[in-house]
């Protein structure tokens, strides 16, 4: 396609990066939430938004469906990042990736006596990786959504899920027992689009970086 393709969530990711693309001139004409546009034109003729699903958008970006993207860190490791370039930490979106337990759950004796622990969550290759690096025996069940209700349930043990203010966590009565990593949404961009529209690519890189560490 001509021009540039920005693929982009809807929610948190879309309205934190508005600030940036302003910086480079780029004002989405319409907003996502009240809009059923999936392509939506921007202020500049040679730069439209297409709005995904967070989890998709490196895979639009990896098959040069869209040129450039934003994804949070767990969605760019859970997709594994092949064919994307990542260029810029944006600092937005931040969270930290846990392993929550209910209250009253004794995580820490449990991991010691080698209890081969249920684990419920989305995020099932960070989870994997954690938990084969601290030598922790687990099953993991995968789920799509509301992973606090796993343990509720007793569908499972444990859950690996994002906690950004720990309102979720507090009101579920779980409490989280192990810090995995810290997130935030990173700035992808298509190898090859890098190359073949430098002209329009580099100068949106440049403004953006610019913007996020003036
Ligand atoms: P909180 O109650 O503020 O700790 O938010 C926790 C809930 O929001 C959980 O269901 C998380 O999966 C989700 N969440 C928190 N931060 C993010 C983020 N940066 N991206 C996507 N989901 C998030």
């Amino acid at each position: 396609m001509e021009g540039i393709t920005i693929a982009l969530s809807k929610g948190r990711i879309f309205e934190e990066t508005l600030p940036l693309l302003a910086a480079a001139g780029i004002v989405p004409l319409e907003n996502p939430e009240s809009s059923r546009k999936l392509i939506i034109p921007t202020s500049r003729k040679d730069a439209r938004v297409v709005v995904v699903r967070a989890t998709d958008a490196p895979t639009y970006v990896q098959y040069g469906a869209a040129d450039v993207g934003v994804a949070g860190k767990d969605v760019l490791i859970e997709h594994g990042g092949d064919g994307l370039y990542q260029p810029i930490d944006l600092g937005i979106a931040r969270c930290r990736m846990m392993v929550a337990v209910p209250d009253g759950f004794d995580y820490e004796n449990a991991v010691r006596q080698g209890a081969r622990l249920r684990v419920a969550t989305k995020y099932l290759k960070i989870a994997r990786e954690h938990f084969a690096a601290k030598g922790v025996h687990v099953d993991l069940i995968k789920l799509y959504g509301s992973m606090e209700l796993a343990p509720l349930a007793g569908l499972s043990d444990a859950i690996v899920d994002l906690v950004s203010t720990g309102n979720t966590l507090k009101a579920n009565r779980l409490v989280a027992v192990e810090h995995i990593a810290d997130i935030s949404a990173r700035l992808i961009v298509n190898r090859a689009a890098l190359k073949l529209k430098r002209g329009q690519i580099a100068p949106l890189l440049a403004a953006i970086s610019e913007r996020v560490a003036p």
